[in-house]
């Protein structure tokens, strides 16, 4: 990120945390904490910050006029490693090269596919908002807070040097196939207002009720990898595989990759490698695991997993394999 000049963006509009303390929802305790400072550089830091900063910040560094709103791709066609593209209302475009990036639902890739290809849904209900930081007691606010409860999880963390922290849960939750078709429901304030009650039997009442902007919507991931068979078009971010939020990699995969890909241009190479591939079925995996872990409610299970839990944080050979292999690429 350093390279796009990640380091300019103003110091009190990103935070970086030094540890993750793990605290438990239901002895409402600290469990233990993980030192995520070892993996900093100088120069590269392990940094939180909003979305919509981040995302300023990448759009800030395109010229003016090359991001088209509005636009809707109805149909793509290749001929003589040429790409057409049409849109709705017959307006047409040709590349040589198609980068799709239009996220978990991609519409792009089931029309390169010939088939509908559709994420599964998690069985997993998130919770985002933002919470000032007069509102958190006992936590200590420079690190990442992550609690643990049944068939829960939280996660508040400073976004920038001022008192503002975001707030995610994943809540596991069965929905119909009905529930999970109708958009509308997770607007709703009726089905939000259920889950909050839902989350006030685990979550502090001190923090629920101080909760702003929150929204609430089902996670879907992605069952597998789609190989496009034309050469010259690239899944990159959430349409080329949509992890578990459980690891906090699906943007900077996103990053990762288009930055991975930038290379393969630039060296003359247009294959992503398999190397790309086996790294994302990696996180994956350790993407289920922590979502499995941070969700058990079985006494003994939980109890056993916190006392694993102390004893791997501090193990330097476990960190550096589990973490490692995935922040130092
Ligand atoms: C609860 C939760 C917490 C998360 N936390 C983290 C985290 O801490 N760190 C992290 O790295 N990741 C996190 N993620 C994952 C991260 O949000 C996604 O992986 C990331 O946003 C994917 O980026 P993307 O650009 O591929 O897709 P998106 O961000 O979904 O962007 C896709 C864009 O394409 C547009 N679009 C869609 N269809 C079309 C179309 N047909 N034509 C044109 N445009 C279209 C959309 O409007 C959208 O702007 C989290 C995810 C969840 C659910």
């Amino acid at each position: 990120m350093n390279k796009i000049n990640f380091q300019t963006i103003n110091s009190q509009n990103k935070f970086n945390p030094n540890k993750v303390d793990f605290y438990s929802l239901k002895n409402k305790n600290k469990i233990c904490d993980l030192d995520i400072s070892t993996f900093n550089t100088y120069e590269a830091k392990y940094t939180t910050l909003q979305r919509t900063t981040l995302v300023e910040f990448l759009k800030d560094k395109l010229p003016n006029n090359l991001i088209q709103y509005n636009k809707k791709v109805n149909k793509v066609s290749s001929q003589n490693e040429i790409i057409d593209l049409t849109f709705e209302g017959n307006s047409s475009a040709e590349c040589d090269f198609l980068i799709i990036s239009d996220g978990v639902f991609s519409s792009t890739k089931s029309l390169i596919a010939n088939k509908d290809i559709k994420p599964k849904y998690f069985k997993s209900l998130a919770i985002r908002a933002t919470i000032d930081q007069k509102n958190l007691k006992h936590i200590n606010n420079s690190n990442i807070s992550l609690f643990l409860g049944s068939n829960f999880h939280s996660v508040i963390y400073p976004v920038n040097k001022g008192n503002e922290f975001n707030f995610i849960g994943i809540l596991r939750k069965n929905l119909s196939e009905n529930e999970i078709k109708n958009s509308s429901l997770f607007k709703d304030e009726n089905f939000i207002s259920s889950i909050l009650l839902d989350l006030s039997h685990q979550i502090d009442q001190n923090i629920l009720n101080n909760l702003k902007n929150i929204k609430c919507f089902p996670i879907f991931t992605s069952e597998e990898i789609y190989h496009p068979k034309q050469k010259n078009i690239f899944l990159i971010g959430d349409a080329f595989f949509a992890l578990p939020p459980t690891f906090a990699q699906g943007a900077s995969q996103a990053i990762e990759v288009a930055f991975e890909l930038y290379k393969n241009f630039q060296n003359g190479s247009n294959e992503f490698t398999n190397t790309r591939i086996k790294r994302t079925k990696i996180i994956n995996k350790k993407s289920k695991l922590n979502h499995f872990a941070f969700h058990l409610s079985n006494p003994f299970m939980v109890f056993t997993r916190d006392l694993l839990m102390k004893y791997l944080v501090k193990n330097k050979k476990f960190i550096n394999s589990y973490l490692g292999k995935v922040y130092k690429n």
